[in-house]
């Protein structure tokens, strides 16, 4: 498997330069990745790599997962999931197009498992090769528009499309029995709120995805954002907080007539910048896309 995944590898990253910087990895070499299982509940888990946080539910009916990551990390990833369960992973979900969530399925397609995921993740995977041909299996074979849900290992899976947000494909993943919800991209824990205009994203989208998180969660819900640390209601309340905040400043400004240009050296987002620009999803990005009301 090792000489396919490496070609795989290179193709998956096109897709993904446009959205992050992931100048560390342009050789494709990933052999110091390690792989991180974290618990939670019983039958759930995620693991921690290189690229989106990856759900995996295990039990009798065998293993689901959301995301996969990059494909040269496959083989780490299988056997992260088989220190859980002796049984194959027959179904993985795409919470949307990136190469670092979905860069592994042709691999777990390969090996056995049906790739599920909103109708415009499967032609946006498709463009993740560019003139590249897309691998076998790449794709997801299964598709929806709005809804499916899962019946799996004692547990219900609610996927539900929430878009355009941070892509047009996003899907949050809802495990009702363990209250955790994998939001994909459309929350994270590691920048500003992130909208791939390329993609088909929407800052406001987000915002709005926001408040339908919310009127999904109860108090105890947990998050796992696509990157970043486990979250509670109040982290995405922080977050919608901030951006309200800086949304309204940014309104006002433009209000008394102010270009787009002294609206940037306001300094609106100083207080935030620290924690919260990162890369491309910085102030400037911020600023610019509430000012200009979209995308
Ligand atoms: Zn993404």
């Amino acid at each position: 498997m090792g000489d396919s995944i490496r070609i795989m590898a290179g193709a998956a990253f096109a897709g993904f330069a446009c959205l992050a910087a992931p100048a560390a990895f342009a050789q494709g070499d990933m052999a110091d990745v390690e792989i991180v299982t974290h618990q939670l509940a019983d039958g759930l888990y995620y693991l921690e790599g290189q690229g989106g946080n990856i759900a995996v539910s295990v039990g009798d009916d065998g293993v689901l997962i959301v995301d996969d990551q990059f494909a040269p990390l496959s083989e780490k990833i299988m056997a992260a999931i088989g220190a859980l369960s002796d049984h194959p992973v027959r179904f993985v979900v795409n919470t949307h197009h990136h190469g670092d969530h979905t860069g592994g399925n042709a691999n777990f397609a390969a090996a056995g498992a049906t790739i599920l995921a909103h109708d415009n993740v499967r032609q946006r995977v498709a463009g993740n090769f560019g003139d590249d041909p897309v691998p076998a299996n790449a794709l997801p074979i299964l598709t929806f528009s709005e809804d499916i849900t899962f019946h799996f290992n004692g547990e219900e899976i609610r996927v539900h499309h929430v878009a355009p947000a941070h892509t047009d494909g996003d899907s949050f993943v809802y495990f009702v029995n363990a209250d955790v919800i994998h939001t994909g991209d459309v929350f994270r824990t590691t920048s500003y709120p992130a909208a791939d205009a390329n993609g088909g994203g929407s800052l406001f989208g987000i915002i709005d995805a926001y408040g339908v998180l919310q009127d999904m969660m109860g108090v105890d819900t947990r998050l796992l954002p696509g990157h970043g640390v486990l979250s509670r209601p109040d982290d995405l309340a922080a977050q919608l907080a901030m951006i309200q905040d800086i949304r309204a400043n940014v309104d006002a400004a433009k209000a008394e007539g102010k270009s787009l240009e002294e609206t940037l050296a306001m300094g609106i987002t100083d207080e935030y910048d620290e924690r919260w620009s990162s890369g491309r999803w910085n102030a400037e990005y911020l600023i610019t896309t509430l000012y200009e009301g979209a995308p």
